[in-house]
């Protein structure tokens, strides 16, 4: 079959290894000219590995992620250790697969090389999906840039934001969930006697919590600290915050929470939206994929 894929996110260049692997032709179209450096970490499951590891791409990936020893939960402020599983010993056998932390940008360049090493993916960059028409024997897609391309599937992975769900659905609603998120991360070298263990840990408090873990094999450490707000805020993956903000937030926490606030280069503010469920994720030849299907 020829499949055309919109959007070269984590969903699409998964689905087009997957589609390649099962011997289909694929053609991903891509709005960005390049591939977005924009993210943290990724948690990489243990069912999301097994796939992976059908694709031959699990080793690959661990040589860019860090293995943590345990999930465990502490207090934000006074660090008390709620409860510790490990991973190593007890878990990961059951699983069949390992459980990851990954840099988003790392996660989408290992993707990105092994679709593009492959004779039937074709990648279209700054190439940005309009409409689909459903034919009666295919479907065929337009594009900003005036390109059409026919194909007998479509398969929309192209995120939150997607022109496809659109077309299908018409505008959705999002509203503001009454939390925002912090996003850091912080190369370890920086944080000094602060750096948190290497576990995949949830910090409990008081109308917020935190979560921190490491990445690029423990090089880096990555935050992200849902906090309770009540005035709006704009949905965006990219948006800044004040560092004496998020200081505030945090203020009395652990100082290997507060530790990466000072010393992460940059930190995001997300505002977190919510949506009413879609009716259906598909149309005919179209299918909806990932966040696009949100
Ligand atoms: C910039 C960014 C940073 C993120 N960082 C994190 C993170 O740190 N941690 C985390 O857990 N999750 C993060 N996420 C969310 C996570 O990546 C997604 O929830 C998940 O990977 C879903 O992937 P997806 O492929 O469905 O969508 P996305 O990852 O959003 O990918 C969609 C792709 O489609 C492209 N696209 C959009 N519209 C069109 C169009 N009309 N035509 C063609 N292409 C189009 C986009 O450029 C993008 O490459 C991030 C998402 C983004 C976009």
């Amino acid at each position: 079959m020829r499949i055309l894929i919109a959007g070269a996110g984590i969903g699409g260049l998964s689905t087009a290894l997957c589609c390649l692997a099962l011997g289909h032709q694929v053609t991903i179209l891509e709005q960005s000219p390049r591939l977005s450096e924009i993210g943290a970490g990724i948690q990489l499951p243990p069912n999301a590995m097994r796939v992976f590891d059908k694709l031959g791409l699990a080793g690959k990936l661990q040589q860019y992620s860090a293995k943590p020893a345990a999930l465990t939960a502490r207090m934000g402020i006074s660090g008390r250790r709620l409860f510790r599983i490990p991973l190593e010993q007890g878990n990961a056998p059951r699983w069949h697969a390992p459980y990851l932390h990954i840099h988003r940008a790392d996660y989408i360049q290992v993707l990105f090389n092994a679709v593009t090493q492959h004779t039937d993916a074709k990648l279209e960059l700054a190439t940005c999906v309009s409409s689909y028409k459903n034919l009666a024997n295919g479907v065929s897609v337009s594009c900003t840039n005036a390109r059409k391309y026919d194909a007998d599937v479509l398969v929309a992975a192209d995120g939150i934001h997607s022109n496809i769900r659109k077309q299908m659905h018409g505008r959705s609603n999002p509203h503001f969930s009454g939390n925002i998120a912090w996003r850091a991360v912080a190369p370890v070298e920086m944080l000094g006697a602060n750096v948190p263990e290497n576990n995949a840990c949830v910090w409990m408090g008081k109308g917020r919590h935190a979560v921190t873990y490491r990445l690029r094999c423990g090089e880096l450490a990555n935050f992200v600290g849902v906090v309770e707000r009540n005035t709006r805020q704009t949905e965006s993956w990219s948006t800044q915050g004040e560092r004496s903000e998020a200081l505030e937030d945090f203020r009395g926490w652990h100082s290997c929470v507060t530790s990466i606030l000072e010393n992460a280069p940059q930190l995001h503010r997300w505002g977190l939206f919510d949506r009413a469920p879609l009716t259906g994720w598909t149309n005919q030849r179209v299918a909806l994929l990932g966040d696009a299907a949100h």
